[in-house]
């Protein structure tokens, strides 16, 4: 008789064989978010949904238990270069693992359907349109399978903009393999494509395992300058010297002038958009996996399949249209879980454009009127004063208790002024200007200035005339900027960006609202750093990571690989805060699992070791 004692043990036998398996195997101590919880009905043959942010460790939720469950475990997954990569990775950590893909030799195809029939493989990666042709189907009727698990679920999504018509044939999967646990895997985090995916690929009774969509280990911040590629320079030399990362911008022209302008400057840094040959395109695209310290410096053409997880920043030097893209485009950084930075500086001209391109724009009135109040959220996150993360996360429904300590405005509080008076001058001022002056004309007014053209005007008369000598002209410009972002005032561009009055106006006027802005002065002497994101690690330390980056880019050379296929970041992080010398302390390293430790665990020993003499003999000099 089985007795509800005996399935807890069986379960926890389970979950145990799993917790070995992530340490021999990954090098990892521990399960993330879900994983257990998922990992366990698996083992148990039930279907599973698993929503997940990027790097959240979606992947290891099926290829764990494909190792433990006899058979072969079968991946769908949309792009060659993403199955290619985990294959990679996988057999680095000693797993048996291909894919079949159209890009194959055929040669290379019939050893890995040798490989299958002979019981040899843990995983198989496959193209959807591929695993539903009739010659594959065969031959997985021949073997044993472990369980399915569809990657990147959301395809199946037909209003989405990764939607892959194959996807929608993947529901036939329960009816060919009904006793098969299946799981769908996708950072896509709303309601509707939740259940759309479930719908499609029938999936209504699996276990859904939603995570929290925080990511800590980026650092959020986000400023405005008139000057945002220096500040983009400074950005880089404080916190990313020798980093990969990408750089957005909205035009395709924008895109090569900041690209031109890095490399002269010394930076290896490539452009992409939809304007480049192909060719030039996956170039560019492959450097950035493939070499250490690439910048791409893209428009938002450059988007899924970047599966590089090392990627430690990524910059906007635009403004995002909504929160949703912002917070899709940002989280490519840091997916390996190190510390990475999403840093964006942004113009009020921005603001102006994208407002124009939506009133411009085709679609309804309903639509627009959404575009402009997703617009108007992004907005209000670059200026609030508050913990920033806390406002994306609510923004999706999620709730972060307290304040995050891993964003600008947490890191360095900002000091603030009410600039309520002020902001009711500078209002007053357009007004009795006639609405027919820009920020320049309008602040000299203010300043009380002897202009000619003021005078010629009569508005040195006006009541408004040198009411605002007690602030300066930089400030008085940083109060327009924020008028007009907030949409009290309106820009005219075709009248030369003459400011009027918007109906909001009124409720600020009537002292109904407040407005309270950032110290400007004070801000602007402070550097705004964040760690130096890449190495949260003394100098002594660094000298270690430095060496060990030499190490993994000879090895990744010598196999023909990216080097993240061979260690992480977060591994050498590890490493170099560790400094084994000897492989038990070695193989207690994030990452490193067994297949590894045998394979590099001499070659790093023996770095760290010269690094260490090195260093040893650099002090007994200094000490003479
Ligand atoms: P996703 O597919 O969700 O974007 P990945 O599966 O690529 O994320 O995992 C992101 C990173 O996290 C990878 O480097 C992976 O090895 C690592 N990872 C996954 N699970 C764990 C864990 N339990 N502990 C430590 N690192 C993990
Ligand atoms: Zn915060």
């Amino acid at each position: 008789m089985v007795t509800a004692c005996s399935v807890m043990t069986a379960v926890q036998a389970t979950i145990a064989r799993a917790r070995q398996v992530l340490k021999q195997t990954f090098g990892y101590n521990d399960f993330r978010h879900s994983q257990e919880a998922i990992i366990g009905r698996l083992l148990a043959g039930e279907d599973v949904l698993a929503l997940m942010p990027t790097g959240g460790g979606k992947s290891l939720c099926y290829q764990l238990p494909a190792i433990l469950l006899p058979g072969v475990g079968v991946v769908v997954s949309p792009l060659i270069a993403l199955m290619q990569d985990q294959v990679n990775a996988l057999r680095q950590l000693g797993v048996r693992a291909a894919c079949l893909h159209s890009a194959l030799t055929a040669d290379i195809q019939r050893q890995v359907e040798e490989e299958l029939v002979g019981g040899h493989l843990d995983l198989l990666y496959v193209a959807p349109e591929r695993l539903l042709s009739s010659r594959t189907l065969a031959l997985l009727a021949r073997v044993k399978l472990a369980l399915l698990a569809i990657d990147e679920a959301h395809c199946v999504v037909q209003w989405g903009h990764d939607f892959r018509p194959e996807y929608r044939q993947l529901g036939r999967l329960q009816e060919i393999f009904p006793e098969l646990p299946r799981i769908a895997l996708t950072a896509t985090a709303d309601v509707s494509s939740r259940e759309e995916i479930s719908t499609q690929l029938g999936l209504q009774g699996a276990q859904v395992f939603i995570s929290s969509f925080d990511r800590p280990n980026i650092h959020y911040a986000i400023q405005s300058s008139q000057n945002s590629r220096e500040a983009l320079w400074r950005f880089l030399e404080q916190n990313h010297p020798q980093d990969a990362g990408i750089v957005y911008c909205l035009s395709r022209r924008k895109v090569e002038a900041v690209a031109a302008w890095l490399s002269q400057r010394g930076r290896l840094a490539l452009p992409y958009h939809a304007g480049l040959a192909d060719t030039v395109r996956q170039r560019h695209h492959e450097r950035f996996l493939r070499e250490e310290g690439v910048v791409i410096v893209a428009t938002i053409a450059f988007g899924m399949g970047i599966d590089k997880p090392d990627v430690r920043f990524v910059a906007h030097l635009n403004l995002p249209r909504s929160i949703e893209a912002y917070y899709q485009e940002t989280g490519r950084a840091g997916r390996d879980g190190a510390p990475a930075d999403a840093w964006m500086c942004f113009q009020l001209q921005d603001v102006i454009t994208l407002r124009q391109m939506l009133a411009a724009g085709e679609g309804s009135e309903t639509f627009k009127c959404q575009s402009r109040q997703r617009l108007e959220a992004m907005l209000g996150l670059c200026e609030m004063h508050a913990c920033r993360r806390q406002r994306m996360l609510a923004y999706f429904d999620e709730t972060l208790t307290a304040a995050c300590g891993n964003c600008d405005n947490c890191r360095q509080p900002p000091e603030t002024w009410d600039a309520t008076e002020a902001a009711r001058m500078a209002l007053s001022c357009v007004y009795r200007c006639g609405q027919r002056f820009g920020v320049h004309y309008l602040v000299s007014v203010l300043r009380g200035r002897h202009d000619d053209r003021i005078i010629a005007n009569g508005h040195h008369r006006l009541s408004t005339f040198a009411i605002g000598q007690a602030y300066s002209e930089s400030l008085w410009k940083e109060l327009f900027r924020q008028l007009i972002s907030r949409a009290y005032l309106d820009v005219d561009l075709e009248a030369y960006g003459a400011l009027r009055l918007t109906e909001q106006c009124r409720s600020l006027l009537r002292g109904e609202e407040r407005i309270v802005l950032r110290q400007l002065e004070k801000r602007r002497k402070k550097v705004i750093k964040s760690t130096r994101s890449s190495l949260p690690l003394d100098a002594g330390q660094t000298v270690f990571f430095d060496a060990l980056r030499e190490l993994r880019i000879e090895l990744a050379a010598q196999q023909g690989m990216p080097p993240y296929v061979i260690f992480h970041d977060a591994t050498l992080l590890d490493l170099a805060r560790k400094q084994p010398r000897d492989l038990a302390i070695l193989a207690t390293v994030h990452g490193i699992g067994e297949n590894k430790l045998e394979r590099y665990g001499r070659l790093i020993l023996d770095r760290i070791a010269a690094v260490a003499d090195r260093t040893m003999a650099v002090e007994r000099d200094l000490s003479l």
